[in-house]
């Protein structure tokens, strides 16, 4: 072939990247003593070891030490013992940490990015110039969130011991999420890679043994889901933060219920990349080869679900075809290389499988007409057109290199469609129209969306979902939270309610002239079975009748507060002025509200009076927070901007403690209404009239009907019922700790996010009671990324 020949064929040439450092480096090694626990290098105590392999050839690469019960207690005993000093030691101390490790991975950069391609199959391309480069930057940044913790989170400190599960897709820059951010907190950690992805871990734990990191800091440990569920059930660990797909992170959320541990969990996604038909198509097509087949596809936020317009979609189809027919598949070490293999045989069965069975459902699959690798676990590039919106390649994270293409008429539809999962994780939005993908991207259920873009990541901008993909940020400010516990003021130990039926004396004044009824859609309605609840003065006669809520009571009371669109698209402006017109109302009537106090609680009546007072200052607390608290915008080292909204949670369902009935109902309802939240309460089980007088006040202050749904009766069971309803985003519950473990176990449906005092009350006179810490838990930080430039 002479060159004008080449010139024309624009053939690629092998361009192969050395292996021999790495390959030297796993010569080296004992790996029969991988457990990096504080500061050695361990044997399992159990003898056994695990395998990893190459996924593009499938040879052994190393036998790796498998820890079970006994080695992750070995690893929590010693980030126990390092925990004092670490948490002890000044921001600065740490930083320099933190920023010694960053600067002894930059050294060995190249060495980590082999490793992690020949023990993952991403291409070189990918863990060279994304992967390791992020990792790094991830401990450089919190090198500065460790010197700034005391200023920027007062009243706030590391929460401890912390265990961290990560998958292998992405195994050294999981890792730099999970253990940057942790020792910024001051927490110590054991953190336990992939069984498919235990190579760049053991690396950095050499990192961390010559960065000076303190023994015990950092603790690593080998295993599979033995060593997992060891590290997740370990009493003495304070915080599980897991990564991983939502089935394993449903079992997690059940086997921590009722634990205290704090819980952050990032999970599976089915991202939509919608293209509107005035998008720069050439632009969108780039895109979605970042978007679906970065990393074979094996990416949480994949933008596995393309919706493109209907009158585009021809013409953009036609374009990806194209560009698929060149994605290069092969060696992942070659350079050159788009397409590497899947992790594991396991995984390339499963993605197979799934096409399969998605053609089966009528979904058009194709690929290129492309040779593969006669080793390895490769899967071409797939395309699915013609995929209804129930096919299970819309629905089921695929996890591979396939893509599902569906059609939209307008806006309207591209939302409903884009919504239409059971994930909320990423998103993607192509338009040359700013004010269009502005417009459509709040409307997105998703942590992440790109605009123009796909894929962007950095370390001082939040990442994470809702729904199935998960709750809890990493990255950024909101990050750092997940690694902090605020110091809230403890009350009593909740008792469980008594459950004696009709226990009260007959009064005889003229208390007795009415049962008041729930309050559900902005009007008063029976409860559904018919049935009340006598509630009791403190002398113990009978001072009233309440409803006796059932589940159908609840489900009501949430498809008024879905149904209520009026609150969250109000201006928080316009939620500030309502909230005060409800404290000026409530103000109104100050004296009958403390009478009802003692006539309940027996509280004396300067005592009634001042949880009055300070129920009402609450509300113009919130009020006036309304339109405060507000989101940032970051700068990430890239040519966008990166606005870090706060949204509503969505419908929250609240369990309001007895103790102080008014103010303890009035503090957890105004800061989630002050967001634009929805809620459904369940005022206090002893004495419900407070609320039940309190809905007299809010039919008058012009709160749209659905915004605030009371239903009163059995605390523990309604707890229950709005645990299990998957349309309650949020649920904080203040109740006896059986209560809580129950509500945070049954929550798993679609893994809403759950507060509980798990069984303790706070101080609700506190003025540590109310605040940002209650704001921030009634909020979703969801970064829309926008770049720009010409
Ligand atoms: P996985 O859930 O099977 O495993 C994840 C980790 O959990 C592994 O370390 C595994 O050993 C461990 N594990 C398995 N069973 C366990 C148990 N019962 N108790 C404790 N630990 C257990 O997930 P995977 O296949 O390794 O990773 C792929 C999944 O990860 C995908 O669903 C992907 O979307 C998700 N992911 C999410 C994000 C995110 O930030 N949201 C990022 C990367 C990957």
């Amino acid at each position: 072939m002479n060159i004008l020949d080449r010139y024309h064929a624009m053939e690629y040439g092998p361009a192969p990247e050395a292996r021999n450092e790495a390959d030297a480096w796993l010569a080296a090694r004992d790996f029969g003593k991988a457990l990096f626990i504080g500061g050695d290098w361990k044997a399992a105590s159990g003898g056994k070891t695990f395998e990893t392999s190459e996924p593009s050839s499938g040879k052994l690469l190393a036998k790796i030490s498998d820890a079970n019960a006994v080695d992750i207690d070995a690893a929590v005993a010693a980030a126990t013992k390092a925990l004092p000093k670490w948490s002890a030691a000044s921001g600065y101390q740490r930083a320099k940490v933190l920023y010694a490790i960053g600067r002894a991975m930059q050294r060995h950069q190249r060495l980590f990015a082999v490793l992690e391609t020949i023990d993952n199959g991403k291409p070189i391309r990918e863990s060279r110039d994304i992967d390791v480069p992020l990792a790094i930057r991830h401990f450089i940044h919190h090198a500065g969130w460790a010197q700034a913790l005391d200023k920027d989170f007062p009243g706030h400190k590391g929460v401890g011991v912390v265990g961290q599960i990560i998958p292998w897709n992405f195994p050294l820059l999981m890792l730099a999420w999970k253990i940057a951010p942790a020792l910024a907190a001051g927490c110590t950690v054991v953190l336990k890679p992939a069984e498919f992805t235990p190579l760049t871990s053991i690396l950095f734990a050499e990192i961390c043994e010559r960065a000076g990191v303190p023994k015990g800091v950092v603790n690593i440990v080998q295993g599979g889901p033995e060593a997992g569920g060891a590290i997740v059930n370990h009493p003495g660990i304070q915080k599980i933060a897991f990564t991983g797909s939502s089935e394993v992170g449903k079992i997690i959320r059940k086997a921590t219920a009722g634990s205290g541990k704090k819980l952050s969990l990032e999970l599976g996604g089915k991202s939509a990349f919608i293209v509107f038909e005035d998008a720069d198509l050439d632009s969108a097509v780039e895109g979605l080869v970042d978007g679906i087949w970065f990393n074979q596809g094996q990416v949480c936020c994949a933008g596995s679900r393309l919706l493109v317009q209907e009158g585009i979609a021809d013409a953009l189809i036609a374009k990806v075809k194209t560009r698929m027919s060149r994605l290069r598949v092969g060696s992942p070490l070659d350079k050159n290389t788009d397409i590497g293999p899947l992790v594991d045989a396991t995984q390339l069965e499963r993605v197979k499988g799934l096409v399969a069975e998605g053609a089966r459902q009528g979904a058009v699959c194709w690929q290129p007409d492309a040779a593969l690798p006669s080793s390895g676990y490769y899967h071409l590039p797939t395309l699915a057109t013609g995929v209804s919106p129930a096919n299970i390649l819309a629905q089921e994270e695929v996890f591979g290199p396939v893509l599902a293409t569906m059609t939209f008429r307008n806006t309207e539809e591209a939302i409903e469609l884009a919504n239409n999962t059971r994930y909320g994780l990423a998103a993607s939005v192509w338009s040359e129209n700013v004010n269009l993908a502005l417009h459509v991207a709040p409307q997105l259920k998703a942590g992440v969306v790109w605009v123009n873009g796909t894929n962007m990541f950095d370390a001082a901008c939040g990442f994470g979902g809702y729904r199935e993909s998960g709750f809890g940020r990493e990255g950024g400010r909101e990050g750092m939270f997940e690694y902090l516990a605020a110091k809230l003021p403890l009350g009593q130990i909740i008792k469980p309610a008594t459950t004696s039926a009709q226990p009260v004396e007959q009064a005889d004044g003229s208390a007795i002239d009415r049962t008041a009824k729930l309050f559900i859609g902005g009007k008063q309605v029976r409860p559904d079975g018919n049935y009340s609840l006598a509630v009791a003065t403190a002398k113990g006669k009978l001072a009233g009748e309440v409803g006796l809520g059932s589940r159908k009571d609840i489900r009501d009371a949430v498809s008024a507060a879905r149904a209520c669109r009026g609150w969250p698209e109000a201006t928080a402006y316009n939620r500030s002025q309502v909230l005060y017109y409800l404290a000026e109302n409530l103000s109104g009537r100050a004296a009958e509200f403390a009478a009802r106090l003692t006539e309940l609680t027996g509280a004396s009546a300067k005592a009634a009076r001042e949880e009055v007072e300070q129920s009402i200052e609450r509300l113009f607390l919130y009020a006036g927070l309304a339109d405060k608290f507000e989101g940032r915008v970051h700068q990430p080292p890239a040519r966008a901007v990166t606005l870090a909204l706060h949204e509503p949670v969505g419908v929250v369902g609240i369990v309001a403690p007895d103790s102080s009935p008014l103010l303890g109902l009035i503090s957890l309802a105004a800061p989630a209404l002050a967001m634009g939240n929805t809620v459904v309460a369940v005022p206090s089980e002893r004495y419900p009239l407070l609320a039940t007088d309190l809905y007299q006040v809010i039919e008058y202050s012009d709160i749209p009907s659905g915004a605030i749904n009371i239903v009163t009766g059995r605390s523990a069971e309604l707890a229950g019922v709005l645990a299990k309803h998957d349309d309650v985003d949020g649920l904080w519950v203040f109740a006896d700790a059986e209560t809580c473990a129950q509500a945070e176990a049954e929550s798993v449906g679609n893994l809403k996010r759950v507060w509980s005092g798990n069984g303790r009350g706070l101080d609700w006179a506190s003025d540590e009671a109310a605040g940002d810490a209650f704001l921030r838990r009634a909020v979703e930080v969801k970064n829309v990324w926008v770049p720009y430039g010409d």
